[in-house]
């Protein structure tokens, strides 16, 4: 469509910048209108909600904070792919916290049940909330083998 302009501005040494329309200011967005501009587009972002941020954002109503935001980002250790992208993007943290668990559920009974990442501190766990499924944990532990996944672990 654009070929005949293309050729005259190659033509006058105009150079014609070639531009991207991204739809949505969420993280995706946000980080192609950054990556195209530092790859020399010319980017517009149209994003229908008041603020940008997507799913990756909070905002108060009527003294209440509605938090729809990431609580965990699994493989962002340092030296990994999404550390680098998320530091170049200026949407990393500076201290990362690290946690024991992925996830605590409590049953009706009151028994607390952690998601340890540590293979093994998982393995004591639950033998100890069940010790009659000993065989089925050690297969469970022996099928996720070692090391342990890690929440901000190298990838
Ligand atoms: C409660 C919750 C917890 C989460 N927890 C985690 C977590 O712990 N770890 C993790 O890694 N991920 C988590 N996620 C997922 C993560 O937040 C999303 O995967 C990520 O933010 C998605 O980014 P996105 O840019 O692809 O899309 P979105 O963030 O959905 O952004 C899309 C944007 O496009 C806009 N839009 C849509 N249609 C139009 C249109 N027609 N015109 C203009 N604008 C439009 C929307 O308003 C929005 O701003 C969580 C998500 C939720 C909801």
């Amino acid at each position: 469509m654009f070929g005949k302009y293309h050729r005259y501005f190659q033509k006058t040494g105009v150079h014609m910048q070639k531009s991207i329309v991204i739809i949505g200011a969420g993280m995706g967005g946000i980080a192609s209108g950054i990556f195209g501009q530092l790859n020399d587009y010319r980017t517009q972002i149209f994003e229908m909600h008041s603020i940008p941020g997507g799913q990756c954002t909070s905002w108060k109503r009527k003294g209440y904070t509605f938090d729809v935001c990431i609580h965990h980002l699994f493989g962002c250790g340092p030296g990994t792919n999404i550390n680098r992208l998320w530091k170049e993007l200026g949407a990393m943290p500076k201290e990362l916290v690290y946690t024991k668990d992925c996830v605590s559920v409590v049953s009706p009974e009151g028994n607390m049940f952690h998601d340890f990442y540590d293979i093994e501190t998982l393995e004591r766990h639950l033998m100890d909330l069940s010790p009659a499924d000993t065989d089925v944990i050690k297969d469970y532990v022996k099928a996720n083998g070692h090391p342990p996944a890690k929440i901000c672990g190298e990838n």
